[in-house]
């Protein structure tokens, strides 16, 4: 089944907004004013915009710099492979910034006899979470520029970039955040325990943003072969990109 699109009215300027199915929050493309789908109410938190820097061809540079850097990529990889597709969009996200931390009990293995271990691990994020459903887009490796952050402002978003609505509320994003959280605690644990037998976490949530940051959608090809990249389109550093197979000689 594809998903078909569907209208409200902006209850700002009028026009029609679209959205598709599990999308919960919306943005007027001709006025910028955001909209709660389920309830047609505004939008009341703060909603923010990080500005883009390229366009489609000066987007070429940082990924031609991607291309030659590094020493698993094939040497003529700049040089040989051609950009087929470039696009822009805002995705949307929750930063939540909040103070966490986690009293744990554990198990310490790894000498003999094994000992109990009780301790805390406290830490202040702005978490990010990637406000849509299914997606490959790489949220841990993206920092958020959140100092280049400004007011939401429809008239900076280029005609030919896609805004992508929000498929999680405020609520859930709260929800995700805190999971997040408390699985990266548990990863970071394991430095210090073999097993935890108990873990609970405290959160202070000290504020919540609704942004939209840009990001670059490309394809290239290489030796007949399609690859993907994911580029950040304040920084230019490739968040995620696929690299062709080169023959090493090490033998
Ligand atoms: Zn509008």
């Amino acid at each position: 089944m594809t998903a078909v699109a569907q209208e409200i009215r902006c209850s700002h300027c009028g026009a029609p907004v679209e959205f598709k199915p599990g999308e919960i929050v919306a943005t007027c493309k001709y006025c910028g004013f955001t909209t709660v789908i389920e309830t047609g109410q505004a939008f009341t938190f703060e909603h923010s915009l990080i500005l883009n820097r390229f366009d489609e061809k000066t987007v070429e540079d940082p990924i031609r710099e991607w291309m030659r850097s590094g020493f698993l990529k094939p040497r003529d990889l700049a040089k040989k492979s051609k950009l087929t597709e470039k696009e822009l969009a805002y995705l949307p996200f929750w930063v939540v910034t909040a103070e966490a931390k986690s009293t744990y009990k554990g198990i310490f293995e790894r000498i003999a006899p094994v000992i109990t271990k009780e301790g805390t691990i406290a830490h202040e994020y702005n978490w990010l979470v990637l406000a849509r459903g299914a997606s490959d887009f790489p949220t841990r490796e993206y920092e958020v520029p959140l100092e280049g952050k400004i007011p939401f402002d429809f008239r900076r978003i280029e005609g030919f970039a896609k805004v992508l609505n929000s498929e999680v509320d405020r609520d859930q994003a709260l929800e995700l955040a805190r999971q997040q959280i408390e699985a990266h605690h548990r990863y970071l644990l394991q430095q210090d325990v073999d097993k935890i037998v108990e873990i609970k976490t405290e959160f202070a949530v000290k504020n919540v943003v609704y942004l939209h940051a840009p990001i670059w959608f490309a394809k290239y090809e290489y030796k007949g072969n399609a690859y993907q990249l994911i580029v950040d389109g304040t920084s230019g550093a490739t968040l995620k990109g696929d690299i062709p197979p080169s023959k090493f000689g090490l033998l």
